[in-house]
Order: C-alpha cells, then structure tokens, then sequence
C-alpha cells in the first residue's frame, strides 16, 4: 500500500472529509475550457493536473463519482460538493485533479489549454499558451467517436 510513499502533492476538498495524494511529480497542467468542464466545476474553465493512477491515492474518505459521459469519470465531495478529479476510464488514462483542490496550487501553472472550442469570449487570462479544440487529432476523435454525453440540456 502507500503508507511508506512520500507523497509530493496533497490535496482535498473543502470540508476535509475527502483527502489524496500524489507520490510522483504533477504533470500535464492545463485548462480545459469544454461544456462539460464548465458545467462539472460550475467555473469558467476546468484548471486541471494529474499524473500516472498508480502514483495516486485517497487518503481520507471516499469520495462520489458522476460519470460525466461513457468515457470519463469525475469524483466530488458528496458532503461539501468540491469537484476533485476528471479520469478517462481508458487503461493508462492519467488521473486529473482540480488544481484549485491542490494544498498548493502553485506546484501546477498552467501549460496548455484544451477544448478551445468552447472558450468564453471574455477569458484572456492564459492566451499565449498552447491551444488544442477537442477531438482536434485523429487519435482524439477516434477515442472520443464512441462517446455518449451525459449532460443534460434543459
Ligand atoms: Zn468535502
Ligand atoms: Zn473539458
């Protein structure tokens, strides 16, 4: 188990019931501006990092998940409703945590931005940085061809 890893990144939710951990350096930090992130973290923008599932744990508690399509899963705190993570369930799939979760979110700048396509007119804050539209390479639209959204649209 993971008693004896040093962890190199500590994060949780709001309340503390919901505790994790990362025992390997934080990678890929970046925003990702789709519908979905807007609606799964009710902010503009999904601020996002992650690294390897096995250099990952929970620490306390357990927390809720909403498959937010066929695809991916994105855990909450049940009690104080914080987004934590967003994972492809795909094997290999890098577990991402809500950088604002972090305990210090100055490990994670944000290096690219994904999901472009739905970028609000009015946010500048990272423009410069890397650019990508979902499903903008062929590997990326073949993965996500299958998917069934689960957002609702009322
Ligand atoms: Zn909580
Ligand atoms: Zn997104």
């Amino acid at each position: 188990m993971s008693e004896r890893r040093e962890p190199v990144a500590t994060g949780g939710c709001q309340c503390g019931a919901i505790r994790y951990a990362f025992y390997a350096p934080l990678e890929g930090a970046h925003a990702c501006h789709c519908r979905m992130c807007q609606r799964a973290t009710g902010g503009v923008f999904a601020a996002l990092v992650g690294g390897q599932p096995e250099n990952f744990a929970w620490t306390r508690g357990t927390p809720k998940f909403f498959a937010s399509s066929s695809l991916a899963k994105r855990a909450y705190c049940a009690d104080c409703g914080t987004p934590l993570t967003f994972k492809y369930d795909a094997p290999g799939s890098r577990m991402n945590v809500t950088i604002g979760s972090l305990d210090d979110p100055e490990l994670a700048p944000i290096e690219s931005q994904m999901g472009v396509e739905s970028r609000l007119s009015w946010v500048k804050f990272c423009e410069g940085l890397p650019e990508e539209r979902t499903g903008e390479s062929p590997e990326e639209q073949a993965f996500l061809a299958p998917m069934e959204t689960h957002q609702r649209r009322d």
